[in-house]
């Protein structure tokens, strides 16, 4: 299938699973994580309507970045490392992995010196598992006033990356979970708390059933 095709798709899930639970579909963000491929095929995803872009590793983004057609929104969804902060904040719209104070430190320092505002997601580890990157739900609110005492980073939900399994029902908890607990910091936190980043292209379904409000789908466009 073409990469439009795959696209459309997504798109049809989305919908699908959203009304399933009586959501609306618009208010669903599909990124198109681009990390596997090259930048005819990122373009040509461009082309079909693709608004959202998603890389995990920074070295990358900068190759392929300035040879993109279109304006399209940038997300960084790999560990970042403290030394490569100044080219994230330069380059991409969104960070999804905040997930240690010493990357939130960093990140204040950046943006303060660029006088910018850094957008971010909380990435939770909720499964335990030790191999994802990801801080626990009982350091969530640490972090959270740490990043209240700082003037610019502006926190807008939470991320996670769900245990691969063969049947997406079987993390149906994990996405519960984050859900409960965007939820639950919802009520200390302002307008700029909206976005809760998990699914991916096998189980993007459940995530959004659950409350995904973005989903992050790299195979499902560029592989299948
Ligand atoms: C690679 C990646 C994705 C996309 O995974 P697919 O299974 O290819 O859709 C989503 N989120 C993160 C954090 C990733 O690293």
């Amino acid at each position: 299938m073409s990469i439009a095709e795959n696209i459309e798709k997504i798109q049809c899930g989305v919908m699908k699973a959203a009304l399933k639970v009586g959501r609306d579909p618009e208010t669903i963000k599909i990124i198109a994580v681009t990390k596997y491929t090259g930048v005819e095929q990122i373009n040509e995803a461009i082309r079909a309507g693709v608004k959202e872009i998603a890389e995990n590793r920074v070295q990358d983004a900068l190759v392929k970045f300035p040879l993109l057609n279109g304006s399209v929104t940038k997300h960084l969804i790999g560990t970042l490392q403290t030394n490569k902060v100044k080219p994230a904040v330069r380059e991409f719209d969104l960070i999804h992995s905040v997930d240690r104070m010493e990357l939130v430190e960093a990140l204040e320092k950046e943006a303060s010196k660029r006088n910018c505002q850094v957008k971010c997601l909380i990435q939770l580890n909720i499964s335990g598992e030790t191999t994802k990157h990801g801080i626990g739900p009982e350091d969530l609110k640490t972090i959270l006033d740490k990043i209240n005492s700082y003037t610019n980073i502006t926190p807008m939900g939470l991320m996670t990356i769900a245990p691969f399994t063969d049947d997406p029902e079987q993390v149906r908890p994990i996405f519960r979970c984050l859900k409960n607990l965007f939820s639950e910091f919802a009520l200390t936190r302002d307008d700029n708390w909206r976005y809760l980043s998990m699914g991916m292209s096998h189980d993007y379904q459940v995530a959004v059933e659950e409350g995904a409000n973005m989903v992050r789908i790299g195979t499902a466009i560029f592989k299948d």
